[in-house]
């Protein structure tokens, strides 16, 4: 995993960084604070990706977001704050630790009202989300939670999003391991697998952008 994107020289990310990252103070503060969780800071999304992940917002216009792993909040704050005041966001974690530091921001942010978090296993939340009639109702879905279940996301995401809504899927080069054949575990297999069938998938268009550690765009075709 990592919070900045990979595969460049510390020369031309700071390079990349300079001249396009306008961080807003309340979300550097926010990824400081996250860093100081060493064991777990590199869960962080990289800041040019919260703040590419909110220009796609923007341009397609979304007012309804769903996160599939919030941590400590950073891309739904990032995600929420570039959407119009009637724009909201379901937030999916099963830590009520992380989402603590995450909700103190939120309301810093003037946004919590418009964050709506659900603590417990995302897989269930978006199975009622399915039952409660929000099929084809979202505008942008971000997937960034455990890697084991990310197909069963996929589809779940797949069914919520309207179509021409955007799902983007976190971790999709799992820094680098998915292209090293000799690398077999739980979560690059199922990263690997994911990647496999989004590739052939022709309900959507895609494009595997490589910020961070790999975001895979994934367009809903009808
Ligand atoms: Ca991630």
């Amino acid at each position: 995993m990592s919070n900045r994107s990979i595969g460049l020289s510390d020369q031309v990310y700071d390079y990349l960084v300079a001249h396009s990252l306008r961080e807003p103070d309340l979300l550097r503060r926010l990824r400081d604070e996250t860093a100081r969780l060493t064991e777990f800071a590199n869960m962080q999304i990289a800041p040019e990706q919260g703040q590419f992940m909110a220009l796609l917002v923007q341009l397609i216009d979304a007012r309804r977001c769903l996160e599939i792993g919030t941590f400590t909040g950073y891309s739904a704050l990032a995600v929420t704050l570039a959407m119009p005041k009637d724009g909201r966001l379901v937030a999916c974690d099963v830590s009520k630790e992380f989402t603590d530091i995450a909700r103190r921001y939120w309301k810093e942010a003037g946004v919590a009202d418009r964050i709506d978090l659900r603590l417990q296993p995302a897989l269930k939340t978006l199975d009622e989300l399915i039952a409660g009639g929000d099929a084809n109702s979202f505008d942008f879905i971000f997937i960034d939670a455990d890697k084991e279940n990310y197909e069963g996301y996929y589809e779940r995401a797949l069914t919520l999003l309207r179509p021409g809504g955007m799902m983007a899927i976190d971790n999709v080069l799992w820094n680098g391991a998915v292209a090293d054949p000799k690398v077999h575990d739980p979560m690059t297999d199922a990263i690997r697998a994911l990647n496999d069938k989004v590739a052939k998938d022709q309900r959507v268009a895609i494009s595997l952008v490589p910020i961070g550690d790999g975001l895979t765009l994934a367009r809903k075709l009808s």
